[in-house]
């Protein structure tokens, strides 16, 4: 019998509906295909299925055509083979832990680490058997010596959150693998435009597609890029096991981003640069961390291995502004925001302490820290933005 025969009931010829819509459509879009069953044509099927294979449909949690699409784009750009979406950066970070660690095992962790990437190592240090240790961002070769038979995955972040210094990938992934290690980069900063991690012995590359790939500050989602399929495998296995999965409808909002990534992320880097540049000239700024300047620590890597630098940077004030006075400039500022997450169109403003944040390296500078994230503003509007608000929060004049 067939399913939709007209002699059935309404109700059932809606839940089983008939007839085709016409084919041949064709647009830009990405469809969206939602779905938490995935109907299979008969058990044989389903029984021959392989959870390794990617092209396999098994379970809306695990995939869809919708995913497909984003993890095909997203291995492209970052130059790996396979690609694993998770419903957040810090998810994508989290699951590498789960994937390649188990209770005994070792891992470092760079001392200028995104900060809830460290919080989630010092909880598995205390709750779960793993040892965490965290090393200084600069360390490049002389990783080595910290490398112990139990150490089984060593993170890196190039240039660090907040800070900006930028490791030596190279003499640290080389260090690794003479050891077996596996090596994970949140790559975040790059968006894996400006920085190819598989180029530099990378083992994992971690995405926080709420950034640059989203690019609207309304999506959260990350991802896990391999050019190994067994890590590839270890990394689904970890997020099948904890049931982890996105939205197609979230996914195609990644998608409809993704082609002008590139032009953004050169609008930040252009707009960034200018405006760091003429920060470095005012009498209030002790330091200048962005990854292009001579003075930011790891500077010769940057140029290196870097091909641009998008929207993100630091500076240092002088120790004489309180860190009340910077509070204030923050606040002065009308057209930078104060809020976390970055990589849409709004520029964005955050002080920190950082002397507190650290461990193993010695932070240097008595001034707070402010990191600016530079959105698609006009750059002179921003420009005057931060030269009123400089003026009125350390010179206490109204501009
Ligand atoms: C934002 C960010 C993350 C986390 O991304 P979420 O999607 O907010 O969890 C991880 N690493 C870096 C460097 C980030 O900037």
């Amino acid at each position: 019998m067939k399913k939709n025969d007209s002699s059935r009931a309404l109700q059932t010829r809606i839940v089983h509906p008939e007839g085709e819509i016409t084919p041949g459509f064709e647009s830009f879009a990405a469809p969206v295909t939602r779905a938490s069953t995935v109907v299979f044509p008969d058990l044989a099927t389903l029984r021959s299925l392989d959870w390794r294979n990617d092209t396999q449909w098994r379970y809306g949690l695990h995939a869809t055509p919708t995913s497909a699409m984003l993890t095909q784009r997203l291995a492209a750009i970052e130059g790996g083979e396979y690609a694993l979406l998770q419903p957040s950066g810090l998810s994508a970070i989290s699951n590498v832990y789960f994937g390649i660690l188990k209770k005994g095992d070792d891992v470092l962790i760079p001392d200028n680490v995104y900060s809830p990437n460290r919080e989630l190592g010092d909880w598995l240090a205390r709750d779960f058997g793993i040892t965490t240790r965290y090393y200084d961002p600069l360390i490049g070769a002389r990783i080595a010596d910290l490398i112990r038979p139990d150490t089984k995955l060593i993170w890196l972040e190039a240039p660090g959150s907040v800070t900006m210094e930028i490791p030596d990938v190279r003499a640290i992934t080389a260090a690794a693998r003479a050891r077996n290690v596996v090596t994970a980069i949140d790559n975040t900063y790059s968006a894996g435009l400006a920085f190819k991690p598989f180029e530099h012995g990378i083992d994992i590359s971690v995405q926080a597609l709420t950034k640059y790939q989203s690019g609207g500050s309304d999506v959260l989602m990350g991802a896990a890029i391999t050019t190994d399929r067994e890590l590839h495998l270890k990394l689904k296995q970890a997020r099948m096991r904890l049931g982890i999965g996105v939205s197609s409808d979230d996914c195609s909002l990644v998608l409809r981003a993704l082609p002008s990534m590139k032009a953004r992320f050169e609008a930040h880097d252009r707009s960034a640069f200018a405006l760091a540049s003429w920060l470095k000239t005012r009498g209030e700024i002790a330091a200048m961390l962005h990854p292009a300047f001579p003075d930011c620590p790891g500077h010769e890597s940057f140029k290196r291995d870097f091909t641009g630098a998008g929207g993100l940077f630091s500076v240092v004030f002088d120790d004489r502004y309180s860190p009340e006075q910077v509070d204030a400039f923050c606040e002065a500022l009308e057209l930078f925001s104060i809020g976390w997450s970055w990589g849409g169109a709004h520029s964005l403003v955050m002080p920190y302490h950082i002397a507190s944040m650290r461990t193993a390296a010695h932070w240097p500078h008595r001034g707070t820290l402010v990191r600016f994230y530079v959105g698609l503003e006009d750059e002179a509007d921003l420009r005057a933005d931060l030269e009123q608000a400089l003026e009125r929060a350390c010179h206490g004049k109204s501009v």
